[in-house]
């Protein structure tokens, strides 16, 4: 049995670097950027006004002046005649500064009358005014490799024209759940049957890494079908993630199907609770790499041992350096591992008013078949073999 470090070395190891493909601005929002991209132009891009007001030139507006509006600009639509001195032009924001003008007056600095303003406040010389290129030049550096397409960085490669985009691509997933003793969620389970959690679970747990999820099936535990399943599955995504029959029972059959298949084992069961029976495998066909991950049956150890190796795989495939959200937080009691494994200990966060970072509650009941363990719970602190925490330290918890 391996090491939950050993495990995470090896998964790191054999995770195909990312591939970078073109895709539309809307597609590729929430991806990540596969090269560095440089502004198509000047920002802004003309000398504009930031207020809703008057051009005017600063010397002609001491307070007390009178200024006769002779035209306007709008955005989108410039004024037709250059500032004459001792005049306004009327201009809304965003519009383009009129040759001549120099400072905007906003509209509720003066009083306007039989078309002409009267000034109520000196303005400073430039007021107002946004000065063609004063944020970054044409050419300067705006996004760069390895920065996630957020909803900011969208507006920008627009504002630039880049309607397709260069990013890494999404991996493309399988999953595959085993068992006799499944039923769909859709049907009653009869004896001793049981509802398939894990197919719809897993499903909401890809989305939520913006993989695709290409390819789910079921397998009776038989091996002539998991052999089947399991090779669809290989043939249709980067990776695949099947649950259950991982273990050493008789019907345990993913290991062998998978060795069948032409899969090389890279482990089998880690130093870990829960998700002590998982499997790796990696098979590299015609130059391109599968890998598999075989997890437990438990709900709750398949959710944990996804959480903890599948998911950062994927981001890390998709040039994310993790997708591993966490938060500082106090313990609120002791917490030991005297299991010989290392243990992902379920936890509550509670946010007190006034207090800065929030307490991590550990959950009563964490064993593997307690689903309310991961329910009630918003995340998970790593105890190492051996490890003693007090209650009053910091640990990291990671959200779920
Ligand atoms: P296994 O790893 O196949 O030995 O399964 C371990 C436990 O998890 C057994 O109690 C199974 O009934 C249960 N289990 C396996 N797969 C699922 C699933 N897809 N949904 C819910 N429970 C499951
Ligand atoms: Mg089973």
């Amino acid at each position: 049995m391996i090491s939950v470090l050993e495990a995470t070395q090896i998964i790191e190891q054999h995770t195909p670097k990312p591939q970078s493909t073109i895709k539309s601005l809307s597609e590729a929002a929430g991806l990540v950027l596969a090269r560095d991209y440089a502004a198509s132009e000047d920002s802004p891009r003309f000398t504009n006004s930031a207020m809703d007001g008057f051009a005017v030139r600063c010397e002609d507006s001491l307070s007390g002046a009178r200024l006769p509006i002779m035209d306007e600009s709008s955005a989108g639509r410039e004024a037709q005649s250059t500032l004459a001195p001792r005049t306004a032009i009327r201009i809304s924001t965003g519009a383009l500064l009129p040759l001549g003008a120099d400072t905007i007056v906003p509209v509720e600095d003066c009083t306007v009358e039989n078309g002409a303003i009267t000034i109520q406040k000196t303005p400073v010389q430039g007021q107002f005014v946004r000065r063609q290129a004063s944020e970054y030049a044409c050419g300067a550096l705006i996004l760069r490799t390895g920065q996630e397409l957020t909803p900011a960085r969208v507006a920008l490669a627009a504002q630039h024209g880049v309607a397709a985009i260069e990013v890494f691509t999404q991996p493309t997933v399988a999953l595959l759940s085993t068992g006799n003793e499944l039923v769909d969620v859709s049907e009653t389970p009869a004896g001793t049957q049981i509802r398939n959690a894990n197919v719809p679970m897993l499903t909401a747990a890809i989305r939520q890494t913006s993989a695709c999820l290409v390819f789910t099936a079921h397998a009776e535990d038989d091996f002539e079908q998991v052999c089947a399943a399991l090779d669809k599955a290989a043939s249709a995504a980067d990776v695949v993630v099947t649950t259950g029959g991982a273990s050493v029972g008789e019907h345990d059959f993913i290991k062998q199907a998978a060795q069948t298949l032409g899969f090389e084992t890279m482990f089998w069961r880690v130093r870990q609770k829960p998700g002590k029976p998982m499997f790796f495998a990696t098979r590299i066909l015609e130059g391109r790499t599968t890998l598999l991950f075989g997890l437990p049956g438990n709900p709750v150890s398949t959710l944990m041992t996804f959480l903890y190796y599948v998911r950062p795989t994927l981001a890390r495939m998709m040039g994310k350096s993790t997708m591993e959200r966490s938060v500082q937080a106090v313990l609120s009691a002791d917490l030991a591992n005297m299991h010989g494994r290392a243990e992902f200990a379920r936890v509550r966060l509670k946010y007190e008013a006034g207090s800065e970072i929030p307490e991590a509650v550990p959950l009563p009941k964490q064993d593997s078949n307690m689903l309310t363990s991961m329910t009630e719970a918003d995340g998970f602190v790593f105890l190492d073999i051996d490890a003693a925490v007090q209650s009053g330290s910091r640990v990291r918890v990671v959200l779920f």
